[in-house]
C-alpha cells in the first residue's frame, strides 16, 4: 500500500514524540511491505514564529493532499500573550474545521501493566476498562446560533443554542455503530432526552440508524447517569456515542480514569478526506527538549491512523502489541515510572517499541 502522511510536530515535546511516532510507522511499513511517504508542515506556535499565523495556508494544502494527518501537540507559555486569533490552539481548531472532521474517537484502555496508575478502586479496575468515546465535534451548543451576552430586563444575560439536525446525528451514529462492529458490538447513546428537545431528536435518529446495525446492541443513558456509571463500573461500556458538549466532558473523565495522560491516543474523522490522529495530551512545555516525554500516546495514535485511516488492522495490532511488550519488559518513561521498573527517555522508549514490532 502506498500512502502519504502529513506530520505536524507543533510545539513543546511535539517534535520529540512525533519523531518516535513516525519512526514506528516507518518500521511497520517496512515490515509489512508498505510505502509511507512523510511530509512535514508547520502548526501552532512554531507556525506563528515562522509565518505569523498558527495555521499557514501551505499547511492546510499539505494536509488536504495527504491520506492521513499525524499531529503531536501545540501551545506554550511564550505564545500565551498573543491575540486569540493568533494563538497556537487556533491552528488546531482551524485544521479540524478545514478537514471537516466531525467525529472524535477517544479510546480509554487500562493496560494490566499500568493498573497501578488507575484512579479506580482495585476491585472496580479488575473488571476491566476498555471503551471508546465517539463524540460529535462540529455541532451542538458550542456552535449553535443565536449566542451572545446582552442586557435583558436590566440584567446581563448570556445565552447559547443547543442544536443538531438529523443528518449531523445520523452520520455520527453511523461512525459509532461501525466502530462497535470492530469491537464488542455494543453502543450506549448518551443524552438528556428527559429534559432537552435536542436530545429527544438525538435518541429518535439513533434508533432509526440502528435499524441498519441490528448486529450491534444499543442502549441509552442520560448523561448524568453516564458520568456516574463511568466511575462506578466502566466495564459495562464498549462504545459511548454522544454529542459535542457531553462528549467533551465524558471523554476527559473516561481517559483520566486510566491515570496515564501520556498513554492516550485519539482520532478525528470526516466524511471523506484524511483523518487527524493525535495524542490527547498537550505540548508539556515543562519537560520539552529534555528527552523525558512519553511517546506512547503518539505511537498509539499512529496505530489508530493505520486502523481507521488506512484499514490496516494487523499492522495497528502489531504496534499495540509492541507497546504492551515494551511495558511488560518493564520499560517506563518518567511519567509512568514505578519502583523496580527501568527508566528510559522518549527516544529509547520509541526504540524499545520498534525492537518489539
Ligand atoms: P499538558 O497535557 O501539556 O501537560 C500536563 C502535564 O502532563 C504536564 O506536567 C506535562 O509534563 C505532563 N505530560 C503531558 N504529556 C506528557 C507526555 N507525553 N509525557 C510525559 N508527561 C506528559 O497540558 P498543559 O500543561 O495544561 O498545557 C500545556 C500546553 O499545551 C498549553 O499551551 C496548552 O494550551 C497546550 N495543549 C495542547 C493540546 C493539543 O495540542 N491538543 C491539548 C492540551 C493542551
Amino acid at each position: 500500500m502506498q500512502k502519504k502522511i502529513c506530520l505536524l510536530p507543533g510545539d513543546g515535546i511535539g517534535p520529540e514524540i512525533l519523531a518516535q511516532g513516525a519512526s514506528v510507522l516507518a518500521a511497520v511499513a517496512q515490515k509489512f511491505g508498505h510505502m509511507f511517504e512523510f511530509d512535514e508542515a508547520l502548526i501552532g506556535g512554531a507556525a506563528v514564529d515562522a509565518t505569523g499565523s498558527p495555521l499557514p495556508e501551505e499547511t492546510v494544502e499539505k494536509c488536504r493532499k495527504a491520506d492521513a494527518v499525524f499531529l503531536a501537540a501545540v501551545g506554550g507559555p511564550q505564545w500565551d500573550g498573543l491575540k486569540p486569533e493568533q494563538r497556537p490552539e487556533k491552528g488546531l481548531l482551524g485544521i479540524r474545521k478545514a478537514l471537516g472532521l466531525f467525529a472524535n474517537l477517544r479510546p480509554a484502555l487500562l493496560l494490566p501493566e499500568l493498573a497501578g496508575a488507575c484512579l479506580l478502586r482495585p476491585d472496580v479496575a479488575a473488571r476491566g476498562l476498555d471503551l471508546i468515546v465517539v463524540r460529535e465535534l462540529t455541532g451542538d451548543i458550542y456552535f449553535g446560533e443565536p449566542r451572545g451576552i446582552e442586557t435583558r430586563n436590566g440584567r446581563r444575560t448570556g445565552y447559547n443554542t443547543m442544536m443538531y439536525d438529523e443528518e449531523e446525528i445520523r452520520r455520527i451514529a453511523k461512525v459509532a455503530f461501525e466502530t462497535a462492529r470492530q469491537r464488542r458490538r455494543k453502543v450506549c447513546s448518551v443524552e438528556k432526552s428527559n429534559v432537552l428537545e435536542t436530545s429527544r431528536l438525538w435518541k429518535e435518529v439513533v434508533l432509526e440508524t440502528h435499524k441498519d446495525y441490528a448486529d450491534v446492541e444499543l442502549s441509552h443513558m442520560y448523561v448524568d447517569n453516564a458520568a456516574m456509571q463511568l466511575v462506578r463500573d466502566p466495564s459495562q461500556f464498549d462504545v459511548i456515542l454522544t454529542g459535542n458538549i457531553f462528549g467533551d466532558i465524558l471523554s476527559d473523565e473516561a481517559s483520566v480514569l486510566t491515570g496515564s495522560l501520556g498513554m492516550l491516543p485519539s482520532a478525528s474523522l470526516g466524511a471523506s478526506g484524511p483523518g487527524l490522529f493525535e495524542p490527547i495530551h498537550g505540548s508539556a512545555p515543562d519537560i520539552a527538549g529534555r528527552d523525558k516525554a512519553n511517546p506512547l500516546a503518539t505511537i498509539l495514535s499512529g496505530a489508530m491512523l493505520l486502523r481507521l485511516g488506512f484499514n490496516l488492522t494487523e499492522e495497528a495490532e502489531c504496534i499495540e502489541n509492541a507497546v504492551r511488550r515494551a511495558l511488560r519488559d518493564e520499560f517506563r518513561t518518567e511519567d509512568i515510572m514505578e519502583p523496580g521498573m527501568i527508566k528510559v527517555g522518549c527516544e529509547a522508549m520509541g526504540r524499545k517499541v520498534i525492537e518489539r514490532l
